[in-house]
């Protein structure tokens, strides 16, 4: 099976030395490639800026801002038999880049946000390949992460909570439920994202193969 895995954070550039990110550290995504291969699957990874090595054997696509992010998944999805959006895509960006480094001025001043392209939205209602998103929630998660699921068109979600520091952004365990569209969800109790990933690479795998039986998406 054709694996496209996204990883890591987006950069949103506000000047030439600044910009917005986020805490992602890639892990989640980096680890589902790495499971992905290690059941033989061909991965594609799409990776923001991140500090640990991709995995042997998958073919790496770096990216920086969001719409860097947005042309090389529309890319990668000519080729694809599941997609897992595990990247945490800024939501915002400045509306202008400044194009010389910003000076210091006096006292408070705003920045202009506008919001970034939805990813998982944009893509097309029909197509033939499995969309899993990803949701990270610190309240109300089922409710969040159900809600995302039909918004964002996706085939399943995956939820974790990120109220804590133990589990989720920048630590190496994770906690998840995934939601179906048919309603059903399944919790994978708190591990390393290794052995979560193992999981889901499974999961996906096999509702991707009855969506071929039965052409639910
Ligand atoms: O809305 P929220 O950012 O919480 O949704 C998370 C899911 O949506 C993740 O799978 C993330 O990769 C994806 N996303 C996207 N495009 C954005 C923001 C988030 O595809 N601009």
């Amino acid at each position: 099976m054709r694996f496209v895995v996204t990883a890591g954070p987006t950069r949103e550039a506000i000047d030439p030395v600044r910009f917005i990110s986020n805490r992602s550290s890639g892990k989640m995504g980096y680890a589902i490639a790495a499971a992905a291969l290690a059941r033989k699957h061909q991965v594609t990874l799409i990776s923001g800026p991140a500090a640990i090595a991709a995995p042997k054997g998958a073919k790496l696509v770096s990216i920086t801002t969001s719409d860097e992010l947005y042309a090389a998944v529309r890319r990668a999805l000519r080729d694809c038999d599941v997609f897992v959006m595990c990247a945490a895509v800024s939501d915002y960006k400045p509306a202008q880049v400044s194009a010389l480094k910003m000076k210091k001025r006096r006292g408070a001043f705003a920045l202009k946000l506008v919001p970034t392209r939805d990813i998982l939205a944009s893509l097309p209602k029909r197509r033939r390949y499995l969309v899993a998103g990803f949701a990270a929630e610190t309240h109300d998660l089922a409710r969040n992460a159900q809600k995302k699921l039909r918004a964002k068109n996706c085939d399943a979600i995956v939820a974790n909570d990120v109220s804590g520091s133990e589990i989720g952004m920048e630590s190496d365990e994770n906690e998840v439920t995934i939601f179906f569209r048919d309603g059903e969800k399944q919790k994978i109790s708190r591990a390393p994202k290794k052995i979560i990933a193992r999981e889901l690479v499974k999961i996906f795998a096999k509702i991707f193969e009855k969506g071929l039986t039965k052409k639910s998406w």
